[in-house]
């Protein structure tokens, strides 16, 4: 039995619903104010099993707060033009106000050129180009769901961030790297890894925050936290593991968010908040 210290979970589910609950009330009075619901675009290629998985949540959760979804299903043979112009209309259509398109889509898909058909006001989802920069400048914008998500959590737990050392190990363009904006934008100092880093154990040490975002399970383990680290794992793998070892982190960490039940419900609320901001903005209200 371990009886160390034991790190306090960062629950994501608790305030995701207020969020949600937030979100809800405003898309009933978007409705109500421009006779029309907020409206969200899924766009899946394909049929990978996670992508449809996550893909049904998101349109669940609009519908149970009020927000209108579109469901595109391509086949996964779709070309990158085919996709770009499927994007380019919903961007162009005025009663669609958020669009997502499921990451990832299949390899022979130039990703990219798909995400960047999103208009920047629909753009719920914060994958654009457009959205990197204004998190990065930390201008108005849509954040990136997921990293958004964290973002919220260390705030709402309090986490003091301005000089405080984060790592973030990943640097994918819609989780690692922008959080590590985020974070910047907010002045912490940050030290970016990924798959060419060399000794990353003793980079993590010298963490105040670390944030996980590798797709490996288990990967970050407890000898490399610092005792009294803020850890986010924002990994989430076959089986519902996460990113970080989390037996071992809990006797190490001082806050830790659980998997699942941390970063995944923020992201979809932010998703949901996203989605109806931007149909207050389109609607002028
Ligand atoms: P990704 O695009 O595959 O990126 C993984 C990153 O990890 C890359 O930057 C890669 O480095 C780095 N990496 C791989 N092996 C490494 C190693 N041995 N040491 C250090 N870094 C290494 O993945 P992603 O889309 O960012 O997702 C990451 C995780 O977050 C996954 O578990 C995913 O399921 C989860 N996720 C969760 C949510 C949510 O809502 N909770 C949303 C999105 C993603 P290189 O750049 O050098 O290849």
């Amino acid at each position: 039995m371990n009886d160390g210290p034991s790190a306090r979970l960062m629950s994501g589910t608790d305030l995701a619903r207020e969020i949600v609950d937030r979100a809800a009330a405003r898309a009933a009075e978007v409705a109500k104010q421009a006779g029309r619901c907020p409206s969200l675009a899924t766009v899946l290629v394909g049929e990978n099993p996670a992508s449809v998985t996550y893909v049904r949540m998101k349109r669940r959760r609009c519908q149970q707060a009020g927000i209108d979804s579109r469901h595109v299903l391509l086949p996964a043979s779709t070309t990158t033009p085919a996709l770009v112009s499927t994007i380019t209309e919903l961007s162009a259509d005025p009663t669609v106000h958020g669009i997502l398109l499921q990451h990832p889509v299949p390899a022979h898909i130039d990703e990219r050129a798909a995400f960047e058909a999103i208009a920047a006001d629909k753009d719920v989802d914060g994958v654009t180009m457009h959205s990197f920069a204004a998190m990065a400048f930390g201008s108005p914008g849509f954040s990136s769901c997921t990293p958004g998500a964290i973002m919220r959590l260390l705030d709402a737990y309090q986490v003091e961030l301005t000089g405080k050392h984060a790592v973030v190990i990943g640097r994918s363009p819609i989780l690692g790297r922008p959080v590590g904006m985020l974070l910047l934008a907010r002045d912490a100092t940050v030290t970016f890894c990924h798959s060419r880093t060399t000794d990353l154990p003793a980079i993590t040490r010298g963490a105040d925050i670390v944030v996980a975002a590798v797709g490996k399970p288990e990967f970050v383990r407890g000898d490399w936290l610092s005792p009294g680290a803020v850890v986010i794992d924002a990994g989430y793998n076959e089986g519902n593991i996460g990113d970080v070892a989390y037996a071992e982190a809990r006797t190490r960490a001082a806050l830790l968010t659980p998997v699942p039940g941390g970063v995944g419900p923020m992201t979809i609320a932010l998703l949901l908040e996203q989605t109806v901001d931007a149909a207050c903005r389109q609607a002028g209200l």
